[in-house]
């Protein structure tokens, strides 16, 4: 796929009159990010199994009608409609048996049914399946000879050949994210192998003195890198391939060094930490030298501090250090842009609804928040949240008990107790 950006572009759009880098709104951030982000469209061939996880790369159209045959809903008879219309009883005789999988082949003459197992293959000329519960037999030591009431309907009880599938016609489509169901409809087709795209490679490392991997002791004033853990999280359920480049001090010349690994390796380089106010001055510098990078500070809570850009071809995304901070970003900025670039299409926003939220809320007008909640199900069937309690935005166990966010828009004041809130779902998030 060719790269449609001019290499300063972002540079350039950064300064365009409606983008104001110190007071960025969510939906612009996301705009501004999703103009520069394209399908990689690299395509690989992998056995279905493999498949798993990864985006469809081609139309995959079907090789045959599904059902191949027109086939039995129902344990019965197979029967001409032509025998029993306008009849009140009538009484045929059973010439033979269609089950799954076997067919019947012989001859079936006027007056005459085969007996058919769901799945059985209905033969030619017979227009009608009567499940075995709606008949009875003329005599109870002779099974060959059955009893049908009337009002028995023409097609009544048949699957038809391509009802399901139709040959030829397109299954599934470029941009398909395929799960189970969609392994299980292949193979259903036969087909052992699809085009996929290749998965993202994506580094990541933690800036700050203050953290420690896990395994060293932690003196006072540290604490343990817990983003690369939430970040990794993140993207392994993503079905991103991820390179963990650990920890970087707080040097200019480590970061350098670490920035130039992680953008020669990876498609996306995301880093935590580093770029608020204070720390974002010597690696805006460096970052300019190595790409181009702008720094936002984004008009919401929590997650301020955002840079955006390239670094050689590599996409970056700097998230703030805070823990919630991370995710809230992660969810809001980076997620589509890296399905995007997966190939995925449509892409799967996140669901959003509302809720009624069950407590007062504070919050302050001119910017949009994310505070943690839980949504359930009200007595009456409607749906209800709550926020988690203390909402900082260090504060990881709110994101631990949170099954959403509630998403309060930028103009929003203070929300009363039994107001509807939009709400982001983030259970069971792929
Ligand atoms: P920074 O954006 O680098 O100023 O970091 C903001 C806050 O997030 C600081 O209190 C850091 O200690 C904390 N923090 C930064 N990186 C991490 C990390 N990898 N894991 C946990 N906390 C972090
Ligand atoms: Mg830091």
């Amino acid at each position: 796929m060719t790269d449609p950006l001019r290499h300063d572009s972002i540079r350039s759009a950064a300064c365009a009159d409606d983008y104001d880098p110190n007071s960025m709104t969510v939906a612009d951030a996301r705009a501004f990010i999703d103009r520069f982000v394209a399908p990689l469209g690299e395509a690989q061939r992998l056995a279905l199994r493999a498949a798993l996880g990864h985006v469809l790369a081609e139309d995959v159209v079907s090789p045959f009608n599904v059902p191949l045959a027109d086939n039995s809903a129902m344990d019965g008879y197979a029967l001409r409609h032509a025998d029993v219309d306008g009849r009140d009883e009538v009484t045929l005789t059973v010439v033979g048996t269609a089950f799954a999988g076997h067919t019947f082949a012989g001859p079936i003459g006027a007056g005459e049914c085969i007996r058919i197992m769901t799945g059985g293959v209905v033969p030619a000329g017979m227009d009608c399946v009567v499940p075995i519960e709606h008949t009875r037999l003329a005599t109870p030591e002779n099974r060959d000879r059955v009893v049908f009431r009337g009002g028995i309907r023409r097609a009544q009880n048949l699957r038809y050949a391509g009802e399901d599938i139709r040959e030829g016609s397109v299954v599934l489509r470029r941009g398909q994210y395929l799960r189970p169901a969609e392994i299980g409809l292949l193979a259903s087709l036969g087909i052992g192998e699809v085009t996929v795209f290749r998965r993202l490679r994506v580094a990541l490392f933690s800036t700050g003195d203050e953290l420690v991997s896990i395994g060293s002791p932690l003196h006072q004033g540290q604490l343990y890198d817990s983003n690369r853990y939430t970040i990794y999280g993140m993207l392994v359920r993503m079905g991103v391939d991820v390179i963990d480049m650990g920890v970087v001090r707080d040097d200019p010349a480590a970061i350098e060094a670490r920035f130039a690994q992680a953008a020669a390796c990876a498609d996306v380089v995301i880093t935590s930490g580093g770029v608020s106010v204070g720390e974002a001055d010597f690696i805006k510098q460096m970052l300019d030298r190595m790409g181009e990078v702008v720094f936002w500070k984004i008009a919401m809570k929590p997650g301020r501090p955002l840079a955006y850009g390239r670094i050689g071809r590599a996409h970056f995304f700097g998230l703030p250090g805070n823990p919630v901070a991370v995710m809230v970003t992660f969810y809001q900025f980076v997620r589509e842009p890296l399905w995007k670039m997966m190939g995925r299409d449509p892409l799967p926003l996140l669901p959003v609804f509302k809720a009624t939220c069950s407590a007062a809320l504070k919050k302050l007008p001119g910017r949009t928040e994310f505070q943690r909640g839980v949504l359930s199900a009200a007595p009456d069937g409607s749906w209800q949240v709550r926020p988690t309690g203390e909402q900082g935005s260090g504060i990881l166990s709110s994101m631990v008990q949170a099954n959403c966010f509630i998403v309060l828009p930028q103009a929003q004041g203070d929300v009363a107790a039994g107001t509807e809130v939009d709400v982001q779902m983030l259970e069971g998030l792929i």
